[in-house]
């Protein structure tokens, strides 16, 4: 059984998974040692272990292939791999074999979720934020912030007044991802619990809700809602998900569970006749909840997560549509419950027909393993046949990426005629000659024009200079619009969640170009990216522009992540005529060509 994300009243996404969870991919696992060394460096442990865990994700990142078909050749040894010794060659086996790494849980579980959140700020390492605990007493973010806005920072030896100023402003976005997972990490426990718990919850009513089945784009706790006639063998259940797990509380019809990853989940089971109720008080948000509330007040109804009442009666509460219809509201998708107008418009019966993931039919940004990507042209070509694509284009980065090897013209070229020469191999799905072009720091594209023309989508994209002024960014990106060669602009504000803000432009002119021009925005789909964001796409939607929907995947897997893009348009109420790959081929093409 699967989980419907969108719940009652929507499609079910269609399950586009098709790597086993485990298959992990070297980055990932590169990055599960850096966060360990950090941690052992927190824990002020012997240098030497911190340096070998440096060492090794830096050489995993270097491997240029996966290690889990490395692996898989029997004569295979990881310690043939520089700087992975026995013991390291153990954890990593550990991670394919089971997903798990042991020793990292044990040290989150060590270290207070507080101290690790000041690693999330930009400028703040184990270092630092051990001479912050040391001197200031500092524990977390919140502690952070209030000694950095009495600026007693600046005392501080190895803080000046500019890293103090710089910690202000870097403070909000490490404040918005402490403790939350990104959409992948959410998405994968939520499909892990969903399918474990399926034996016990069988027929009955299940749901992911809270700001998961939102697609907010980071997720704190993952909340479970069930009708289930053996609340206490549900319960039993969960406990056993995660043998390391820790039961924060145990009642009659509700469980909190912390699990060794740190991740926090409640279950809460209720009767079948107060599902929806209950799926709908504990979807959110609380500002849609709070003005849903005052409505019923207004009918002179109670609106709580058991039903709506009429003095002791149930008028409603079985599904969230009953609820709604009751309240004389249309059914709200949940990436529009934020108490953002979307009630209004459900009275009066305007609310937009939200894009779905079937409405896409092509992935117009991927990468191949000629720059960073994980995966050959053909398995990509091949993984996006199994999502039915009709078309797929192919945008490896150009020379100017020289962390991705970067395409020159005549590598470029190459892979062109590469595609033109296997086109005829695959009659179901056309395959795009792109390329993922650079915006250098003078606003010239990374590629001459001539190369440029022959190309069937070019996206343009900001990777360096990031921190020029708005002013500046503003004339890069009207100069790449304006050159007439570039079908869509990539990830368009730069920003990393948690890790990098977005860089800041003038709306109102780059977004006027792309409409003088034709050429869209994109929405991209890394969990980490998700950019345009909902904040991003309002601005954004004032003018007639239109946008493309991305996954930017670097592997066969990470197809998968068109549906994080599709969750952003929803939230930023956007229809499938606004993005452009949900039309067939030849509109698109007539779209993109009408600069
Ligand atoms: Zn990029
Ligand atoms: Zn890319």
């Amino acid at each position: 059984m699967r989980q419907s994300r969108t719940g009652a009243g929507d499609k079910p996404a269609p399950d586009h998974t098709n790597l086993p969870p485990h298959d992990r991919d070297n980055k990932e696992i590169a990055e599960l040692f850096d966060e360990a060394a950090d941690l052992l460096a927190l824990h002020n442990e012997n240098p030497f272990r911190i340096r070998a865990y440096r060492n090794a994700a830096r050489s995993l990142r270097d491997l240029d292939q996966p290690l889990s078909s490395l692996t898989s050749d029997p004569t295979y040894k990881l310690t043939d791999i520089p700087g992975i010794g026995k013991d390291l060659a153990g954890k990593i086996t550990e991670i394919l074999s089971t997903g798990e790494f042991k020793l990292l849980y044990k040290l989150r579980r060590q270290i207070p979720t507080g101290t690790r959140d000041l690693l999330l700020v930009p400028g703040i390492g184990p270092k630092k934020a051990r001479q912050l605990e040391r001197v200031l007493g500092i524990h977390s973010l919140e502690g952070l912030r209030a000694a950095t806005e009495a600026h007693q920072l600046a005392g501080v030896k190895g803080f000046g007044a500019k890293t103090e100023a710089n910690i202000l402003t870097s403070l909000t976005q490490a404040e918005a991802a402490s403790g939350r997972m990104l959409l992948d990490e959410a998405s994968d426990l939520a499909n892990r619990l969903t399918s474990y718990l399926a034996p016990t919850t069988g027929n009955n009513k299940f749901e992911v809700a809270g700001s998961y089945r939102r697609s907010r784009e980071t997720v704190g706790d993952l909340d479970l809602v069930a009708d289930c006639d053996d609340a206490a063998a549900l319960m039993d259940r969960l406990q056993n998900f995660d043998t390391a797990a820790t039961v924060l509380g145990r009642g009659a019809t509700k469980m909190s569970l912390r699990l060794a990853s740190g991740r926090q989940v409640d279950l809460r089971v209720v009767p079948r006749e107060s599902f929806g109720a209950a799926l709908l008080y504990f979807t959110g948000s609380k500002s849609h909840n709070i003005e849903l509330r005052k409505m019923a007040q207004n009918l002179g109804l109670k609106l709580n997560e058991y039903g709506l009442f009429e003095g002791d009666i149930a008028r409603a509460g079985r599904t969230e549509e009953d609820v709604y219809r009751t309240l004389g509201l249309t059914w709200i998708p949940p990436e529009l419950r934020e108490g953002h107008g979307e009630i209004e418009l459900a009275a009066t019966g305007r609310l937009p027909q939200l894009v779905e993931t079937q409405d896409i039919r092509g992935d117009l940004h991927v990468h191949t393993d000629a720059t960073d990507g994980r995966h050959s042209m053909l398995e990509m070509i091949e993984a996006a046949q199994r999502h039915h694509y009709e078309y797929l284009a192919i945008t490896d980065h150009s020379q100017r990426v020289t962390v991705a090897k970067g395409l020159d013209e005549f590598q470029l070229q190459e892979q062109w005629s590469n595609i033109n020469k296997i086109q005829g191999s695959f009659p179901d799905i056309r395959i795009l000659k792109g390329v993922e072009l650079d915006i250098l720091e003078d606003g010239a594209l990374d590629m001459p024009k001539e190369t440029l023309k022959e190309a069937d989508w070019v996206i343009a994209a900001i990777h360096y200079g990031l921190k020029q002024s708005p002013q500046v960014i503003t004339k890069r990106l009207i100069k790449a619009i304006q050159s007439g060669l570039v079908h869509a602009i990539a990830h368009p504000t730069g920003r990393l969640i948690g890790k990098r803000p977005a860089y800041d432009f003038e709306w109102t002119e780059v977004c006027k170009a792309a409409v003088d021009y034709g050429c869209a925005l994109e929405i991209n789909g890394q969990p980490s990216r998700l950019d345009l964001n909902e904040q991003a796409l309002s601005r954004a939607m004032n003018y007639p522009v239109h946008f493309v929907v991305s996954s930017d995947a670097h592997s066969m897997n990470e197809l998968n992540f068109m549906k994080f893009a599709v969750y952003q348009a929803r939230r930023g109420g956007l229809a499938a005529p606004n993005i452009l790959n949900t039309r067939d081929l030849r509109l698109l093409k007539s779209k993109a060509t009408t600069s």
